[in-house]
């Protein structure tokens, strides 16, 4: 299909563009398409990569007639209330080595990629899904997100969320006005109430693409897991920005698939399983779990924002009388359950990985922080303590999105694995 029509009318520029697509098919066939595959569903997942910025962004161009298309560039941003003033949330995944130059031009250099990456991609205007939004809602986490914010609101439309610092009871009293003042912006600002029948379905529309994906990465407790780890982490990465519905029943499908297949798998299987936890890893981000994978193990988890952290718990709907009850429920949900290393202390994250080291049976960690990523670097060292402490072995790596340090990185992580 030619984009290059709708591209133009976003007013994308397409030489730019010409370049960053270019590179995406090369690193899609050596992560995706050189290895063996016999998951059928996963089809519709590699179609979907394959056509990043061709049909889904129509989709969403065709929706701006029925609701607004509204960025994100994290976890704690409520899809629910989005979903429930009839929009559609896209998370801006910035994954690409190619925008951190065009960043590198705004902001320092010393700061994680993503955030450049970010930046980059809306100023080198290359990415359909930045043009395409309406308005893009940003949350105070860590503090380059932070100051990007300001840098961002000059070039597009920007809502921001205030986050504690701490879970504590006026953490959670101040996440709970957070939610409750977005969901009153906007209302007013797209002039369309949020009911308790919206919001209760939009709920359940979120509750199902968790508990899809939950399905899904139950299966990975099997040895062997039926999918690999690189597979699940693109699986995950399109939840991001692909159509709830849509994505909730094609996970639904792949995971029905991955049981009959753990199922009937009799083959036995030596591979160390690795957990891989830290900063997030968002499209086209695959370069930890396809090393590792090369590398003879295999990737049966992830703890991070593009692993668990993203589908862990549903928003409790019992007892909801009132949209006032489900707004409670829905920050509830997120404050709790996503133990971002933005948390002072953040020791909920700690037992979380413990839990998931047993349930998944893991032999090693690797702990992967995006570079400059202060906040999960620092908290590594908590990490190595706890994991030390229960005879888990773990390596901390810190990567960029660059692969100039693929080599050395290839290296370390074969030790790792070969001392397990
Ligand atoms: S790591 Fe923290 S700031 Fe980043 S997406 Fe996850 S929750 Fe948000
Ligand atoms: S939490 Fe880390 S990865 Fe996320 S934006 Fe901040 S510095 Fe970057």
């Amino acid at each position: 299909m030619d984009n290059t029509k709708m591209h133009k009318s976003l007013g994308i520029d397409l030489k730019a563009h010409d370049t960053l697509i270019r590179a995406l098919p090369e690193l899609f066939k050596e992560c995706f398409l050189n290895k063996e595959q016999d998951l059928k569903s996963l089809s519709y997942f590699y179609s979907v990569v394959a056509d990043i910025h061709g049909t889904r962004v129509k989709e969403l161009i065709e929706h701006k007639n029925k609701g607004p298309v509204i960025g994100s560039f994290c976890i704690y941003v409520p899809e629910e209330i989005i979903l429930a003033i009839g929009g559609q949330l896209v998370g801006l995944c910035a994954g690409a080595d190619f925008w951190v130059p065009y960043g590198e031009q705004i902001v320092p250099k010393n700061l994680c990629p993503l955030i450049k990456a970010g930046i980059g991609a809306k100023f080198s205007k290359t990415c359909p899904y930045f043009q395409v939004i309406d308005l893009l809602i940003g949350e105070n986490t860590c503090d380059g997100k932070k100051k990007a914010w300001e840098i961002l609101s000059d070039m597009v439309e920007m809502y921001i969320m205030d986050m504690p610092n701490k879970k504590s009871n006026s953490g959670l009293k101040l996440w709970q006005e957070e939610v409750k003042s977005l969901c009153n912006f906007l209302e007013k600002k797209f002039s369309k109430p949020i009911s308790f029948d919206s919001l209760l379905k939009a709920v359940q529309k979120v509750n199902a693409k968790r508990s899809a994906l939950n399905r899904l990465y139950e299966t990975r407790k099997n040895s062997p897991t039926p999918i690999s780890g690189i597979d699940t982490l693109l699986v995950t990465q399109i939840g991001f920005y692909d159509d709830t519905e849509r994505y909730t029943k094609m996970v639904e499908t792949l995971a029905k698939e991955c049981e009959e297949k753990a199922l009937s798998n009799s083959k036995s299987n030596d591979k160390k399983r690795i957990l891989v936890t830290g900063s997030p890893m968002v499209v086209p981000n695959w370069k930890v779990h396809h090393v590792i994978e090369t590398s003879g193990a295999d990737v049966v988890v992830e703890e991070n924002c593009t692993g668990t952290r993203y589908f862990k718990d549903n928003v409790s709907i019992e007892n909801s009388l009132a949209k006032e009850d489900l707004l409670k429920n829905i920050s509830d949900r997120y404050i709790r359950n996503i133990n971002c290393a933005c948390f002072s202390p953040n020791t909920d994250r700690e037992e979380e990985i413990l839990k998931i080291c047993k349930d998944y049976k893991v032999d090693g960690i690797v702990y992967a922080s995006l570079s400059f990523c202060t906040t999960y670097m620092i908290e590594a060292e908590k990490i190595r303590k706890v994991a030390k402490k229960n005879n888990i072995p773990m390596i901390t790596v810190e990567s960029d999105y660059s692969f100039s340090d693929l080599g050395q990185l290839r290296t370390r992580i074969e030790a790792f694995i070969e001392n397990l």
